[in-house]
């Protein structure tokens, strides 16, 4: 199917867009349909490229709200590790998909997934049309190794199917974080990624405990530790890196692993730092944005993300030009880290992954455009949202979404989680 968008506005031109087997094959004025294309008039509506969500765990959408303002560990032990006990692959696939919902209309179209059932996961991003790269957490702290291990290569085996069909979903390792993981583990992790080419994703540096633990259990800082057992490679993406020292920040870029920083669960989840980024870009590491999951944000929309994102930076740093707004843009579009697969550009033989963003919407009617994007702009201003040449969301209209929102809270009741409107706590906000 060829897919033509008319009458979309390109760095200030109209322009038109043909996408054939889900690569750009004609973009410019004067592009128009042929007999047979799919189209959608654009009406006016802002070409852009999509967002990319480096880091998040989809499925906890059917935990937002649930134990929120307690501390992390409380809030782990005490609400979720109870609760994700009892999933089922079901509950991980309708969750996937209400958290696809959720970015698709805000204008992410490939994210970084680190969560239980991962086969269940990757079928939801794959049905809904996105791209993804989905790993299942692997923790081995509390003795279970060799179950660990046996796990994480079958749950390769029951992918293998998923991305050889379509080029969409990538899998890949997720060892949860230095404190879950043995070293013996880390090692065969590196190892077993090193053999078959796989992306490895790690929580890194996210509290100064973790730092604090491991110079005393390694005598090295995390980002060292890290590298000496092998897991610090151009396929490893850090997510946080709250922590990190000159040192560790030089050695990142020099392997050319990736970090993500999630501003919004950092600040929500108070870990008293923010992601040191100018000192990062200054020592060349390659920077990414993630939500992080929706039960320690609570929203996936990476427009707000990455408002908080310039924020917290200038703030950090006492200088409101310490990042400026098309900066921002890169990261959050994953072009500061090409490992994350951002579609390089809006050009010819180039995925045909893009959105449309509303040409009436009031955030977006004065200034310059990545200051609107950045600064004023909320998901709410997507429009349209397109991958390989499919039209995800038209006009604001995702199909079937009535039934993946209803399927998602079906399973959430299953798990004994009311939904908001159900909650008699509504009475209280009157
Ligand atoms: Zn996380």
């Amino acid at each position: 199917m060829t897919l033509t968008i008319t009458g979309a506005l390109l760095a200030g031109k109209r322009v038109g867009l043909r996408a054939d087997n889900g690569l750009i094959v004609e973009i410019g004025p004067g592009v128009e349909p042929q007999p047979g294309d799919e189209r959608v008039d654009a009406a006016g509506g802002i070409l852009v490229p999509p967002l990319i969500n480096g880091h998040t765990h989809a499925a906890m959408t059917l935990f937002r709200g649930y134990g929120d303002d307690l501390p992390l560990m409380r809030w782990l032990r005490e609400k979720i590790w109870p609760i994700e006990r009892r999933l089922e692959p079901e509950d991980v696939y309708w969750g996937t998909r209400l958290a696809c919902l959720e970015m698709i209309r805000n204008g992410t179209t490939r994210f970084w997934d680190m969560y239980w059932h991962p086969a269940a996961a990757a079928q939801a991003a794959d049905d809904a049309g996105m791209r993804a790269t989905v790993a299942a957490p692997l923790i081995d702290v509390d003795g279970r190794t060799e179950e660990m291990r046996v796990g994480a290569l079958r749950s390769l085996d029951e992918l293998a199917g998923l991305t050889a069909a379509g080029a969409r979903i990538d899998v890949g390792l997720a060892p949860h974080a230095i404190y879950t993981v043995s070293e013996s583990s880390l090692r065969w992790i590196a190892e077993v990624a090193g053999e078959r080419g796989l992306p490895v994703q790690i929580h890194l540096s996210e509290t100064e405990q973790e730092v604090i633990d491991c110079i005393a259990a390694h005598r090295e800082r995390p980002a060292r530790y890290l590298d000496r057992v092998g897991v610090l490679t151009p396929r490893t993406v850090l997510s946080h890196g709250v922590w990190l020292d000159d040192d560790e920040l030089e050695l990142i870029a020099s392997r050319g692993a990736v970090v993500v920083t999630n501003p919004v669960a950092n600040l929500k989840l108070a870990v008293g730092g923010v992601f040191p980024y100018p000192r990062a870009r200054g020592a060349g590491v390659q920077v990414g944005l993630g939500t992080d999951g929706p039960g320690s944000n609570n929203s996936l929309d990476l427009f707000a993300d990455m408002k908080v994102l310039a924020l917290v930076q200038k703030h950090a740093a006492q200088d409101a030009a310490a990042i400026d707004a098309l900066e921002t843009w890169d990261i959050a579009t994953g072009r500061r880290a090409p490992l994350l697969g951002a579609a390089p550009a809006l050009e010819v033989g180039q995925p045909a992954d893009f959105l449309l963003l509303r040409a009436a919407a009031p955030e977006l009617s004065f200034g310059e455009l990545p200051a609107a994007l950045v600064y004023a702009a909320s998901g709410a201003v997507v429009q349209t949202t397109v991958v390989a040449g499919r039209v995800l969301m038209r006009d604001g209209e995702i199909e079937g979404a009535g039934e993946v929102l209803a399927r998602a809270l079906d399973r959430a009741r299953g798990l004994g989680l009311a939904p908001p409107l159900a909650s008699a706590q509504v009475d209280e906000l009157a």
